[in-house]
């Protein structure tokens, strides 16, 4: 692996956006739309990745919707292996599993096909999402991936809130490209 040098790891946090108060009071949200249209940024992450995970033989990349899709689809394009989407409740047009996890108030799903991993045989899969926060998300799709017959090698963020813990609800091994506290 291309260890991340000083210089891009700046690059990449500088592409990010702090926007304060959103989607509630009190949650400074990290908007990735800035790193997505700086082509160095994104460039510098993909490369990142794609440098760490072309050894490990991967057989697909899920990403988590929505923009778990953005970086796992161009990860596997670029790592040659097929993607598969973890989707909110409702949206997969085919036969799902269901996963349920617990918010602040309340209670939301993730869902995977049934057959997104049926052209292997115990199939490695990465899971990606752009940001860990609570761990909520992540974990109800780790468990939906074993579920639907596959093996979670690693669940792999483009940032991690550390401060939230998220990462005690992981099972698996777990990879961030950068750390908030
Ligand atoms: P959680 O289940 O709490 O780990 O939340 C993770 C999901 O919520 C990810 O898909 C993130 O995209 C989104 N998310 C949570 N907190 C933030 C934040 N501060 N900034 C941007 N996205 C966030």
């Amino acid at each position: 692996m291309t260890k991340l040098s000083a210089e891009n790891r700046n690059i990449l946090l500088k592409s990010i956006r702090n926007i304060p108060n959103f989607p509630e009071k009190e949650i400074i949200f990290k908007d990735i739309t800035t790193l997505l249209n700086n082509p160095k940024a994104f460039d510098i992450l993909m490369n990142h990745l794609e440098s760490r995970y072309n050894s490990y033989n991967l057989d697909y990349v899920v990403g988590i919707d929505a923009r778990g899709f953005i970086f796992g689809s161009v990860l596997a394009d670029r790592l040659n292996v097929g993607f598969v989407p973890i989707r909110k409740n409702g949206k997969l047009p085919a036969e799902t599993i269901s996963e349920k996890y617990e918010l602040e108030y309340g209670f939301d799903e993730v869902q995977i096909h049934t057959d997104a991993f049926c052209d292997k045989e115990n199939p490695i899969v990465l899971l990606v999402d752009d940001l860990i926060a609570t761990g909520g998300t992540a974990a109800a799709a780790e468990l939906l991936i074993n579920k639907a017959g596959a093996n979670c090698i690693e669940c792999c963020f483009v940032m991690e809130l550390d401060s939230l813990k998220g990462r005690d609800k992981i099972k698996g091994e777990i990879y961030s490209v950068l750390n908030f506290s």
